[in-house]
């Protein structure tokens, strides 16, 4: 079941990151008040007529009330284009913090990250706690982009095969947790890599951030 949109708060700021990737931080009291929150979780914003998505928070600033987003502009959607014409000022509409299979585990302080540029809001705000290696799979400017997002992760093409040292790192940290979030495709892969290597299904923390065009596209098509 989907959460309700009962929080509002106004678009405090909007900078291009990169060509492609946008921070949008959100600002008001509603912000103050929505705990419990769990580095990872995301909020579901209202992008426009009733449709919503899901964005990770990249920070939350209960103090200031502030909770800034990272939005990949892949191309045209509802979330992107919502992304790419706001302005300061506009106000949103969005659910509390929800999510529970990319976020922070409690007590682990050893992870290993893989996924795409939709991903790396979510594995900040894990990694500012747990640390780790981080890999993002994106297109020939990725590497530039993660400079720009002041994220210290490694770029990787999209399509190439999984780095040896993500095999590496997740055989010398025996018990570390492995998320891997992105595309429907690249988490199915990736888990059927890892599970054939006999890496233990309870290390594994993956979820779908995007796949096949949502209903409502396939309703006007
Ligand atoms: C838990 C969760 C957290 C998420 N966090 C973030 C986040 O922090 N930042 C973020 O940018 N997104 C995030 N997403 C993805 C986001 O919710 C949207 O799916 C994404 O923005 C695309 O929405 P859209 O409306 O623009 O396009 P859609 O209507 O979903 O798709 C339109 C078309 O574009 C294609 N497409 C969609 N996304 C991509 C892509 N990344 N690359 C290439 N083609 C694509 C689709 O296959 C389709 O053909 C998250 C998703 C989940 C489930």
């Amino acid at each position: 079941m989907s959460s309700p949109l009962t929080r509002a708060a106004r678009v405090a700021e909007t900078q291009f990151v990169a060509p492609r990737l946008i921070r949008i931080a959100l600002e008001g009291p509603d912000v103050m008040a929505m705990r419990p929150y769990i580095p990872g979780q995301e909020i579901a914003v209202d992008v426009g007529s009733d449709i919503r998505r899901k964005y990770s928070a990249h920070t939350v600033d209960f103090a200031r009330g502030r909770i800034e987003l990272l939005v990949y502009l892949h191309g045209s959607g509802p979330g992107a284009d919502w992304a790419s014409r706001i302005r300061v000022g506009d106000g949103v509409r969005f659910s509390d913090f929800r999510g529970s299979q990319i976020v922070m585990t409690p007590g682990v302080h050893d992870a290993v990250f893989f996924g795409d540029e939709t991903a790396i809001a979510a594995f900040a705000a894990i990694h500012r706690v747990s640390g780790g290696r981080v890999w993002i799979e994106g297109e020939e400017d990725i590497a530039a982009m993660l400079e720009a997002a002041e994220v210290p992760f490694t770029g990787v093409r999209r399509g190439s095969p999984p780095p040896l040292e993500l095999a590496r790192g997740i055989h010398a940290t025996s018990r570390a947790s492995i998320y891997i979030a992105g595309s429907a495709a690249l988490v199915r892969d990736l888990r059927d890599i890892l599970l054939n290597h006999g890496v233990d299904p309870a290390r594994l923390r993956s979820k779908a951030f995007w796949g096949k065009p949502r209903r409502e596209h396939a309703l006007v098509a």
